[in-house]
């Protein structure tokens, strides 16, 4: 039994994996300051003796005496990390320092949830870890893609210079249930216009491409990856196989049953053209590979946004 900090453990990815690890049987502390997560992901964790939550924000630091820390502490949709970007900054790069200072001080393994952001709109397709990257230093999605980028030089740095034990992934567009309705990603969007029969609205001609990982597939490999040795990464977590926007916009509408039309308007600004991973590394390293296919995965969350609309009806 090992006591874990989950930074961010009361959002999407986070609250799964305050799920997983309590089931393992560890300790389990989910801090969380609420900006894009909810009591109502982990609600159902706050009998279990084993789990604490704190309310606390990361760019502040905290002591706590911990085995591992899985920084995940981040708003991820571009509608929430463009909200306050000097605020997504400070998360990232604040938060890395405080929680690699923590990790030095309690002699804690950190794990930093980094991004696919950090290659930017790639200009080598599928994506390695070898690739440096093609960010726009002062785009509007800077905030976070260079707040990503320097969150993993620091994790480097502090490894090389104190020898703390580090491991930092880059994942990939992940979905599932728990994401909220109103996040601004692609797959909650689609889906949540489908299930009122209003218009999906495709930004650009919907040629833009992604590779979507379940959930449950993604925390798997988090577990695998923390729990390596002789390995720190960066390794790329998704789920390889992209497909257009407008290829997920139609399998919505196909799954759903909906009416909807699908509507366009102009490109964001520094969408990335093409994204999809190439996971031989996580394959070689931790033996993961996704295993959800991706109707299955957009089936379940398809019912989870039809339960959570009936519910607030
Ligand atoms: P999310 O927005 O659902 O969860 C982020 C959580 O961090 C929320 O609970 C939020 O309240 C919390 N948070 C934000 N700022 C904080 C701060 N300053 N202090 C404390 N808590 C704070 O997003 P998610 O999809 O669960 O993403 C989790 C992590 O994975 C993020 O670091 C994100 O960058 C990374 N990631 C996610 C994806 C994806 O497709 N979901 C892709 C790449 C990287
Ligand atoms: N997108 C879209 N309609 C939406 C939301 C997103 O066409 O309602 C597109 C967006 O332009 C991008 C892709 O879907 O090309 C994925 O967007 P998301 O915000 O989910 O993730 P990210 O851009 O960070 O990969």
């Amino acid at each position: 039994m090992k006591k874990i900090l989950i930074t961010g453990g009361a959002g999407f990815i986070g609250s799964f994996l305050c799920e997983r690890l309590l089931a393992e049987g560890n300790e389990v502390i989910c801090l969380d300051n609420f900006f894009t997560g909810r009591k109502t992901n982990i609600n159902h964790l706050r009998d279990n003796p084993r789990f604490d939550l704190i309310r606390h924000d990361v760019v502040e630091p905290i002591l706590l005496e911990v085995d591992q820390i899985y920084n995940m502490a981040c708003p991820a949709s571009p509608v929430h990390y463009q909200h306050n970007p000097v605020k997504t900054v400070k998360t990232n790069v604040m938060g890395a320092l405080n929680m690699l200072g923590l990790a030095k001080r309690v002699g804690a393994r950190i794990l930093q949830a980094s991004t696919s952001e950090v290659y930017g709109d790639p200009q080598v397709h599928p994506q390695t870890e070898g690739y440096v990257g093609h960010v726009n230093p002062i785009g509007p999605r800077s905030c976070y893609d260079e707040g990503k980028r320097v969150a993993e030089t620091l994790m480097m740095d502090y490894h090389r210079q104190n020898g703390v034990d580090i491991k930092i992934i880059r994942i990939f567009n992940t979905y599932g249930p728990r994401m909220l309705a109103d996040d601004g990603r692609v797959v909650s969007n689609f889906i949540v216009a489908a299930l009122k029969n209003e218009p999906l609205t495709v930004y650009s001609d919907g040629s833009q491409t992604r590779a979507f990982c379940y959930v449950d597939d993604l925390v798997e490999g988090i577990v695998r990856m923390m729990n390596s040795e002789n390995f720190i990464g960066p390794v790329n977590l998704g789920r390889p196989g992209e497909m257009t926007v407008m290829d997920l916009a139609r399998m919505v509408l196909e799954l759903t049953g909906s009416k909807s039309k699908i509507t366009h308007l102009p490109a964001r600004q520094d969408d990335p053209l093409q994204r999809d991973p190439d996971i031989s590394l996580a394959k070689e390293k931790l033996g993961w590979q996704p295993t959800t296919p991706v109707r299955d995965g957009i089936g379940r969350t398809i019912a989870f946004f039809e339960k959570l609309l009936s519910e607030s009806r």
